[in-house]
């Protein structure tokens, strides 16, 4: 059974200049005429913008540990980073409330940093969630009543399958794979909400092989402008960088698959041509979003002609 969103929500809007948001929001109303869409401000800050303010600093507090808590400090280590630094918490105490501070190479593990924005979303401000304990049980029966107040409002009305919720972000995120033991840059996970990372495009699927190879020689004997130069012309465009001009249109075939997920639970396809299909490599990222001769596969394309 299909479950097709009547809104979606896209976040990053003052954070995210490349891609363009808006474009991608058009792109989406393509695909979704009947469905409403809207692009909305950076994830937290909008979901901040919601509470009480008086609220607001205990839950900046609260969210400043917890993501601090899930960064990933060492790639080859199933370990996160449970008792933070007090500079660590500063530091995205500090983003919070300045969205647009230049992130540090932090990198945070995808799958908790969607069930942070997920408990965001449904103001479960649970201190045990966080990993503090509660003070007293009749603070935490007035953290309940307070949340069943909210349960009222509109915004949780959006906690539902009608809604989906399409974060993108600056950040790196990871995921940790049994296969080889380490954590992977992705570019995005897909969920409630679905994230896509831009840095994340850029840094997870592998370059050309001769990239590394080149780079590891220069790195050993130093480069100098003219080897620079070369370098960059032997690999111009063949892999997304920061401030890509392509950026946008590779950009809506992941929302294409965090849309996928939403209707159908899989994101992916087998088909190296289809947008949804699910790229290891630059080539292949380039291939399916930009290159290929059609958007979606014969199966995708039959889904969305008939929703
Ligand atoms: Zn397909």
């Amino acid at each position: 059974m299909f479950r097709i969103p009547s809104f979606i929500h896209i976040y990053g809007k003052g954070i995210i200049t490349n891609p363009d948001l808006e474009r991608v929001s058009s792109y989406l109303k393509t695909l979704l005429p009947e469905s409403t869409i809207d692009v909305r401000t950076d994830f937290i800050s909008f979901f901040l913008g919601q509470l009480d303010s008086s609220k607001t600093d205990d839950t900046v507090d609260l969210l400043a540990g917890k993501l601090a808590s899930i960064r990933v400090l060492d790639y080859s280590k199933h370990k996160l980073n449970p008792d933070p630094l007090y500079a660590e918490i500063d530091y995205e105490r500090r983003k919070m409330l300045n969205p647009a501070t230049k992130s540090i190479g932090v990198f945070y593990d995808g799958f908790e940093l969607q069930n942070v924005y997920h408990s965001l979303m449904y103001r479960n401000f649970n201190p045990r969630f966080f990993g503090l304990r509660p003070q007293n049980d009749n603070q935490q029966q007035k953290c309940h009543s307070e949340r069943s107040e909210e349960s009222n409002s509109i915004e949780r009305s959006e906690h539902s399958f009608a809604h989906s919720h399409i974060v993108f972000t600056n950040q790196l995120i990871t995921t940790w794979e049994d296969d080889d033991s380490r954590y992977h840059a992705r570019s995005s996970a897909y969920g409630f909400p679905s994230i896509i990372s831009t840095a994340g495009i850029v840094e997870a699927p592998a370059k050309p092989r001769e990239f590394y190879l080149m780079k590891q020689q220069y790195g050993m004997m130093g480069m100098d402008d003219l080897a620079l130069a070369e370098f960059k012309n032997k690999f111009e465009g063949r892999f997304i960088e920061y401030n890509d001009p392509r950026m946008t249109e590779v950009c809506k075939g992941y929302t294409a698959q965090a849309l996928f997920f939403h209707i159908t639970g899989e994101p992916f396809c087998e088909d190296k041509g289809c947008r949804l299909f699910n790229a290891h490599w630059q080539a292949e990222l380039i291939y399916s979003q930009l290159e290929s001769p059609y958007e979606f596969c014969e199966k995708h394309a039959n889904i969305l002609h008939n929703l």
